[in-house]
């Protein structure tokens, strides 16, 4: 039996996020479409002789403690499987923290795949997706990843036809990082639900129906369907988040929206080329930016 497993864990992005109601249980019921996008960290596991759960990580700001979601994820396994044995999870991290990208809950879906692989216990995808439930929102999302509607709080998936290749521009201001916690806090304490700013209730069936259309022409509809709830919180309070996506809306793009709770702005692009020129046009010092395609699974061999 093998005893390490190297895996790919990818990055998300929203290519649509709507706030629906508040829940009782302080979440949110949500409808959102999720993309894989690549970006990836590798998160590498290596059987050890002790009973423990190392975390490694080459960026120091990860805590490599027991909140480290890959920590949560292979406790969670380890507790519910006594075969399963003492481990060191290393991780290349090249998806940045508290940008909206899912970078963490990807780390925990490969934590609980690769594990599922490495002591051979057999875990459907369902079942992987129960235990990403019981970690995060968007974990069970990245245990399979692709072109995904989600809906409850995140954690209902109905798998979309795959976007093989859209091209996108993603963007992260180097100094922004923003905890999802309070842009969904502040959405609820501003009592936003209220005024609902989607001008057509069918809006997330028009992006569901564009991506379902599949084509040459799928990409430019996407871009004009984009849709982010929480941009209405986020880029009052960080103008340099808007300034970004104004930028970006100024050059030849099919349309540019926040992920998630930001500060990652992204784009479509019509092809490569178009793409690389919009990376140069935006890209400074205090801009992050990278060219990536659309995946159609989020963990995956290294
Ligand atoms: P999301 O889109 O789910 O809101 P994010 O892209 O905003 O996520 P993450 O990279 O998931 O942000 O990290 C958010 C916080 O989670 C970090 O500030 C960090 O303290 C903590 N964290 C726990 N485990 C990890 C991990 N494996 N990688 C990165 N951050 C982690």
């Amino acid at each position: 039996m093998n005893s390490r497993i190297s895996l790919k864990a990818a990055a998300k992005i929203n290519l649509y996020l709507e706030i629906t109601a508040n829940r009782p249980d302080g979440y949110h019921d949500l409808v959102m479409i999720l993309q894989s996008i690549d970006l990836c960290d590798r998160v590498d596991i290596r059987k050890i002789d002790i009973d423990a759960i190392q975390v490694l990580c080459n960026n120091p700001e990860v805590p490599c403690d027991l909140t480290n979601l890959a920590y949560k994820a292979a406790a969670l396994l380890q507790e519910t499987f006594p075969s399963v044995g003492g481990m060191e999870i290393a991780i290349d991290k090249r998806i940045p923290m508290g940008a909206g990208l899912a970078g963490g809950s990807a780390n925990a879906a490969a934590v609980l795949v690769g594990i599922d692989r490495l002591w051979d216990l057999g875990l459907t995808e369902s079942q992987l997706c129960d235990f990403a439930a019981q970690l995060g929102s968007d974990i069970p999302f990245c245990v399979g990843g692709g072109t995904t509607l989600a809906t409850g709080r995140g954690e209902i998936l109905s798998p979309l036809p795959d976007l093989t290749d859209l091209v996108l521009v993603i963007c992260k201001p180097r100094q922004i990082a923003i905890a999802t916690a309070w842009a969904y806090q502040t959405f609820r304490s501003q009592g936003l639900l209220a005024t609902s700013q989607i001008r057509d209730e069918n809006l997330s069936s028009q992006i569901v129906a564009a991506i379902a259309s599949g084509g040459e022409s799928a990409p430019t509809k996407i871009g004009r369907l984009l849709y982010n709830d929480l941009e209405r919180v986020v880029l009052p309070e960080y103008p340099e988040i808007a300034e970004l996506k104004n930028k970006l809306l100024e050059q030849e793009c099919l349309g540019a929206m926040m992920s998630g709770s930001g500060s990652t702005v992204f784009a479509i692009a019509a092809d490569l080329d178009r793409a690389q020129q919009i990376a140069e046009a935006v890209r400074t010092d205090a801009i992050d930016v990278w060219v990536v395609k659309s995946l159609t699974r989020s963990v995956f061999d290294a």
